[in-house]
């Protein structure tokens, strides 16, 4: 109240393994207005009670026409089945016919790293740009392709799950039971199991980093290796080195598929900015069938944060609306 905003005002919740955030956006993508309750994370009916609490407290407030629910997970088509979410309780859960009579408002359901490549291309990094392939490179790698303007969900709504396309045949062994997937190498995990090794084996490059984790490599998070890479530590910037590069490698095989003008490199690793741009630019354009003879797709990194994917949630619920 008392905020100005532009256009209808729509929610957007982002629904983490912790947290529920939903958030009030106007059609510039400003929030105007958050309100947050904790996940209980094992329990359908209480989650869904947490994200029915969490925007009643906004609709108490504010005039809103719709609800975009950004979930992790498989989302069908119609955007109305949560078919698997990893970390939460749901298979096959019909969460938009639920939150539907809950709400009593228009509810849609997002994949979440779709839900955040909506919003860069809307008003981020992307903005603008018609052909852009979004790339969140988090615990492990989420993604979303814009193609001519529109969001490509596919033919069951599992679209830009790129953390599992093969880089390495036979190579390292993933959670989701297959060999050599690309969030095995690009990703915080790899990145800190990468600072892990180097750390162990020369110390002595690694002073800074290994100062920061007190001086054992057992310790070391990824908010560490930035903050050492920044100061100069040798092995801190060839950790970012090693998986910009395999970043890069990755990107080259999304540019023959699909040939965007654009990549967003958003996601926790991507606070490393230059240190991991940099590397990543030089491996795709090395990596790409043809380079050389034809335009090279620009690497941004992402502006919104962390707070895209509620922004891009509420976004395609007032388009859906
Ligand atoms: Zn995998």
């Amino acid at each position: 109240m008392g905020t100005l905003t532009t256009g209808t005002l729509t929610i957007g919740v982002d629904i983490g393994g912790t947290k529920v955030a939903a958030g009030v956006v106007d059609e510039q993508g400003t929030i105007v207005a958050t309100a947050h309750r904790d996940t209980p994370a094992e329990d359908v009916s209480l989650i869904e009670g947490a994200i029915a609490a969490a925007v009643g407290e906004l609709t108490s407030k504010y005039d809103v026409a719709a609800v975009g629910i950004g979930a992790a997970g498989f989302i069908d088509a119609q955007r109305a089945t949560v078919m698997f979410a990893p970390n939460l309780a749901w298979r096959d859960e019909p969460l938009q016919a639920s939150l539907q009579s809950r709400l009593e408002l228009p509810v849609v359901v997002e994949n979440d790293a779709n839900a955040a490549a909506w919003a860069e291309v809307r008003f981020g990094a992307g903005r603008g740009a018609d052909h852009v392939v979004a790339i969140t490179v988090g615990t492990g790698i989420g993604g979303g392709i814009v193609l001519n303007g529109r969001l490509l969900r596919g033919q069951f709504g599992a679209a830009a799950e790129f953390g599992h396309v093969t880089v390495v045949p036979d190579g390292r062994p993933c959670g989701c039971g297959l060999r050599g997937c690309w969030e095995q190498y690009v990703s915080g995990h790899a990145l800190v199991g990468e600072a892990h090794e180097l750390a162990r084996g020369r110390p002595d490059r690694a002073a800074e980093l290994l100062g920061l984790a007190g001086g054992r490599p057992e310790n070391i998070t990824g908010a560490m290796i930035t903050q050492a890479a920044h100061a100069g530590d040798a092995v801190a910037l060839q950790c970012f080195d090693v998986i910009g590069t395999w970043l890069g490698r990755g990107l080259a095989g999304l540019a023959a598929v699909l040939d965007p003008g654009l990549f967003v490199i958003g996601g926790g690793v991507s606070a490393a900015g230059e240190m991991l741009r940099a590397p990543a630019v030089a491996a795709f354009a090395a990596s790409l069938a043809g380079g050389g003879y034809r335009p090279l797709a620009e690497l941004r990194i992402a502006q919104l944060g962390p707070e895209a994917g509620l922004v891009g949630a509420a976004d395609l619920a007032r388009i859906s609306s």
